[in-house]
């Protein structure tokens, strides 16, 4: 073949098509990468997509200056999927390509190079005999130091003649000898040792030993029976277990399975704060078999995974978070997407604005591997769809060995602050409940979805909140630092003293954060350990871990935290929740709003009493009349999952209509206002009351970009590339008119 299309990182979507050079014809293949010029001056890492022999008419081709792969990194079938995230989630081939490879692999950053570490070996084959010399000719010279370097060499690289000598690390040999590296450089010039350099895996390795699997109660034997059986003649099968009834141990029994079958498994995880725990847990079951993969991996790290992807030999599991569906899986036989209903499944941005669940169940198609989602609060789309028979589904409504589901209590607010009977921010069962929990040894959870110490700082002058420079959004005090942050672009500012409206210095300090409440658990209950977990406290992985690991030490009793402590966590010794203000999760306007708070609800509860004694959740609130409430109460998912369905279908919502948003923007409002009108007027006139819009989203100023949303929702009998396609000509006419250049216009397919 003469000519190569490729992809290549750039923002627009199609493939570049270069001419191959004679000599690399017979080494070329699709799926390889290679280096191009591009434009007057940029040289790209683009991959090689499809190969032909037809010379483009329009312009004249470049060659392909270089092949960087000596075999594809992607198969056909891997190449379709990313293919078909770019048309599915309407982004440019180069999106998908980006998040597909490494950083490094893309060469936008510093390439790979593998970690060297210094070992050290005997200078040469050394005889039994030979050895034995030496050894006694240290023993009698006069450095006492040499003779124990090298017998701790000896001893770490267990010699023996039958097997090669066990891999000897430089550090390693000179602290367990407790000598200077002159003593080895000692020995090297006696040409005894020799130090030299080996190539180390950045990742890991789990060295302890592994334990058989736990043996399935009966209950769950029974669905993991019934999960082996709908695999016959369904590819998905949703696993809707209560919380703490034991899904992960039923996982752990089909991960067994595959990998007996000789195929791979990759198990997903909605947010990497989960990992440590689960990793822990499954390494001891499947030891080396197991790697991890998300986005807080160096660039570095996440190649060495890539590289042994593509190995002979490759990892038969992968726990990670949704960007590791883009790995090379050569033999992929079973995915887990745990706790499926999670948003942060979707990546909001940047582009491909992907859902991993989804996008895992096309992939897991592809590759011929089946497909088990769990949850204990199922989203709305895959209730609908086990509903429908699209899915298998299992039910698990029993907690393990029996432990109830935890007494879930609605706390009055409005009634507790009427007879001012409030401690702070606390009701008088939840303050007398944690007080109890405290005296028995137990530990407390309580949750509160905000950070910081106030939700935001106002004027009582002229009522005006404190506002960010840069976004159309109340800033939220920080006492601790005694700052104003910006929670969505991040803009810092000292604690002001006046209204920047009129000057006015009376300002107050409103809601409720979770650095407020560890300041009120600190005066309330003043002799228990009170730790906070949220992204001030816990920006990085290690301490995230760090405070998982005190807390299941008992070295914290009350444990604060927003949104990161309400999932999955498995601990054993906690016997009250508590959730400090349910009235903001409950009035979100969106239509998920509902589903959101009964999964947020059923979440939090969860943690509660997972062992032995029957846990407690306190759910503060000033609408005790609110409906949710009682489904949450009752664990009542059915009820909760019937009336949102009903809703969904007579207000033209998913799972019964598709969504796709339309986001436009600039620096320069009224320039996106008048896009947005035009492009919603064109809109219109093709597909009717399917369109609405332009409207203001929840944030429509962010990091001074002027933010207009218009939605397109589609009937589910239409066709849905039909509709892209329409979409994209329309936008793409619009973004060419005169004066639009600044415009941005993005699409989101299936808005979360
Ligand atoms: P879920 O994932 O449904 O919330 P888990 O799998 O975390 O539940 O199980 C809850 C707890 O019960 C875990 O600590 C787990 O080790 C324990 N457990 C569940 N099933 C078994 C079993 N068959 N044998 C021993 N321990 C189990
Ligand atoms: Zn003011
Ligand atoms: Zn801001």
């Amino acid at each position: 073949m003469k000519f190569a299309d490729l992809i290549l990182p750039v923002a627009v979507g199609d493939l570049y098509t270069y001419s191959i050079p004679q000599e690399m014809q017979s080494k070329i293949f699709i799926g390889m990468r290679c280096k191009v010029s591009f434009g007057p001056s940029k040289t790209y890492i683009g991959l090689i997509r499809h190969l032909h022999d037809e010379e483009p008419k329009e312009y004249k081709v470049k060659p392909i200056k270089e092949l960087i792969d000596e075999s594809p990194l992607y198969s056909e079938k891997q190449l379709k999927f990313n293919d078909w995230i770019s048309q599915y989630y309407m982004c440019t081939y180069g999106d998908a390509f980006k998040a597909a490879l490494p950083a490094s692999m893309r060469g936008e950053e510093e390439t790979y190079k593998p970690k060297l570490e210094k070992c050290v070996r005997l200078a040469k084959d050394f005889s039994e005999e030979e050895l034995a010399q030496t050894s006694d000719k240290l023993s009698l010279g006069r450095s006492r130091a040499q003779e124990k370097l090298f017998l701790a060499y000896l001893n770490l690289s267990q010699i023996s003649f039958q097997e090669k000598p066990k891999e000897v690390k430089q550090n390693d040999l000179l602290r367990v000898a407790n000598v200077s590296s002159s003593v080895l450089k000692a020995l090297c010039n006696k040409k005894i040792l020799q130090v030299y350099s080996e190539e180390v895996s950045r990742i890991p390795k789990f060295e302890g030993e592994t334990q058989d699997l736990y043996k399935l109660s009966e209950s769950q034997e029974e669905a993991y029976k019934s999960i082996k059986n709908q695999f016959e003649d369904k590819d998905t099968v949703l696993l809707y277990g209560v919380t703490s009834s034991g899904k992960t141990e039923v996982y752990t029994h089909l991960i067994n399975d595959t990998l007996k079958e000789g195929k791979q498994v990759l198990y997903l995880l909605p947010e990497i704060a989960l990992t440590s725990q689960l990793t822990e847990r499954l390494q001891s079951f499947f030891g080396k078999d197991l790697t991890v993969y998300h986005s807080k991996f160096s660039s570095q790290e996440r190649v060495e995974v890539w590289k042994k992807m593509q190995s002979k030999n490759p990892y038969p599991i992968v726990l990670g978070a949704r960007s590791s569906i883009f790995l090379p899986f050569n033999n992929l036989g079973l995915i887990i997407i745990d706790e499926e209903h999670e948003t942060s499944y979707k990546q909001q941005s940047p582009a491909p604005r992907y859902h991993a669940r989804d996008a895992a169940l096309v992939l897991a198609k592809r590759l011929g591997a089946k497909c088990l989602l769990g949850s204990a609060t199922p989203s709305i789309e895959s209730a609908h769809n086990s509903q429908t028979g699209k899915y298998g589904m299992v039910k698990l409504e029993k907690r393990y060995s029996n432990v109830e589901l935890p007494e879930i209590i609605l706390a009055d607010t409005l009634e507790a602050r009427k007879r001012n009977s409030m401690k702070a921010s606390f009701t008088p069962l939840l303050y007398t409940s944690i007080k109890e929990s405290l005296e028995k040894g137990k530990q407390i959870l309580l949750f509160q979805n905000r950070r910081g110490y106030a939700s935001f700082v106002k004027c009582d002058s002229c009522g005006e909140p404190l506002k960010c420079k840069h976004c159309d959004i109340s800033l939220t005090y920080h006492k601790f630092s005694n700052k104003l942050i910006c929670h969505h672009c991040g803009f810092t500012q000292d604690m002001a003293h006046q209204c920047p409206n009129c000057d006015s210095n009376e300002l107050s300090i409103h809601g409720l954060g979770t650095e407020k409440i560890e300041e009120q658990v600190a005066k309330l209950f003043p002799k228990s350990v009170c730790k906070r977990m949220d992204l001030d406290t816990a920006g990085t992985k290690n301490k995230i871990d760090t405070i998982i690991e005190d807390f299941q030490n008992h070295k914290i009793d009350i444990l604060i935290g927003t949104q990161m402590i309400s999932k999955g966590l498995d601990f054993d010794n906690v016997s009250v929740v508590g959730v400090m203000n349910a009235d903001s999760i409950i009035n979100f306007p969106d239509f998920r709003a509902y589903e959101r708070a009964y999964q947020l609800l059923a979440q939090v509860a969860g943690r509660a009493g997972r062992r032995g004694e029957r846990g407690k959740v306190i759910i503060q609130t000033s609408e005790i009349e609110n409906p949710i409430f009682s489904y949450v109460i009752n664990n009542d998912f059915n009820r909760m999952y019937y009336y949102q369905v009903k809703e969904r279908k007579e207000f033209v919502y998913p799972p019964f209509y598709r969504m796709i948003e339309i986001i436009v923007s600039s620096k320069n409002e009224s320039s996106s206002n008048s896009a947005a009108k035009v492009l919603a007027l064109q809109l219109k006139q093709l597909f009717g009351i399917r369109i609405s819009g332009p409207f203001d989203p929840l944030l429509h100023k962010v990091n001074n970009k002027y933010y207009k949303h218009i939605i397109l929702k589609i009937e589910p009998q239409a066709s849905i590339s039909k509709a892209k396609r329409i979409l994209l000509d329309t936008v793409n006419n619009l973004k060419h008119q005169k004066g639009r250049s600044q415009i941005s216009i993005r699409f989101n397919v299936d808005p979360q």
